[in-house]
């Protein structure tokens, strides 16, 4: 069976917090099987908080977690690159609520879990296998999920902007596929919208160096794909799919949704029992044995700054 996997040793890395605009350390620490990615607070004596739709909170513009009033914020990007590379069990330690934005994409989280590497361990990995279509829409934006052998999203999006009339991708996403086509689209913004986020004391973090800006008429700063955006909400669907607590099988396929559709829309799969099994998936072949070191698939991206290993 195919097993689960946590990090081979500890890695840390320091950014800011996109809203709050301030300095934050984060560390990936290995966790035992079973024990599936729970955030915990350094600087709240350890306390915890799985990342499961169970501990979901309202945040605007991204995706947070709550309990006891201690949060976290800003989560998507990290769980994003956390289930695409098949890591099932870990401890993401933060000193303060928001997960750092590094350069806004998922791609310094994917250079740090390639830093510290994959074990596998001793216990089947169980999927959530859609078998029956779900599906949920709110006025023009809707989210399905649809049974499929693989895991693959279809996102569409349209913007009353000249480059986001409407940008459509289907990708069925695998360690390699996330890696090289999703992982570095990064988070974007109107400059229309950037001042009213500052007065609302909002993105005090956000510059130029972690999120692409849209003018009336173009994009402020280069773009890394010509359909960077529509890649980015793809690489949001998958983090907020994640709290499922499950990886799935399945076709996502969303159009015009954003973070509350996405997780109201997670919290909805778990609540829909008739249309998911819980399943084991066959061994890959030429699987390395429990506890030996997982090849990397993929050479690693840039290092991003403040990134150590411990
Ligand atoms: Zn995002």
């Amino acid at each position: 069976m195919e097993a689960q996997r946590t990090l081979r040793r500890s890695v840390s890395c320091v950014g800011i917090g996109l809203h709050s605009g301030c300095k934050v350390t984060l560390s990936l620490k290995p966790a035992p099987t079973d024990h599936g990615i729970r955030f915990r607070r350094t600087d709240l004596n350890d306390f915890e908080l799985p990342a499961t739709v169970r501990h979901l909170a309202e945040f605007q513009l991204a995706t947070g977690l709550a309990r006891d009033q201690v949060s976290v914020e800003t989560v998507e990007h990290l769980l994003a690159a956390l289930v695409s590379m098949g890591v099932d069990n870990v401890v993401v330690e933060l000193n303060s609520p928001e997960v750092p934005i590094m350069d806004g994409s998922a791609a310094p989280f994917i250079y740090l879990i390639q830093e510290a590497g994959l074990k596998r361990q001793p216990k089947p990995r169980r999927y959530l296998k859609i078998v029956r279509p779900i599906a949920l829409s709110r006025g023009e934006k809707r989210i399905a999920l649809y049974p499929s052998d693989h895991f693959k999203v279809t996102y569409s999006i349209s913007f009353d902007h000249p480059l986001l009339r409407h940008q459509s991708r289907t990708l069925t996403i695998t360690e390699e596929s996330f890696v090289e086509e999703v992982a570095p689209a990064r988070t974007f913004t109107f400059l229309k919208d950037v001042e009213m986020l500052r007065q609302n004391g909002l993105a005090l973090g956000g510059s130029l160096e972690n999120a692409v800006v849209l003018g009336e008429t173009g994009v402020l700063n280069a773009l890394r794909f010509e359909d960077e955006f529509v890649r980015h909400k793809i690489l949001d669907a998958v983090g907020d799919l994640a709290l499922v607590g499950y990886p799935v099988i399945g076709h996502l396929v969303a159009h015009r949704a954003g973070h509350a559709l996405h997780t109201e829309f997670a919290s909805r799969i778990l609540e829909e029992t008739q249309a998911w099994q819980l399943v084991e998936m066959p061994l890959e072949p030429a699987a390395a044995p429990i506890g030996a070191p997982v090849p990397l698939k993929n050479p690693a991206p840039p290092a991003p700054k403040g990134a150590v290993v411990v």
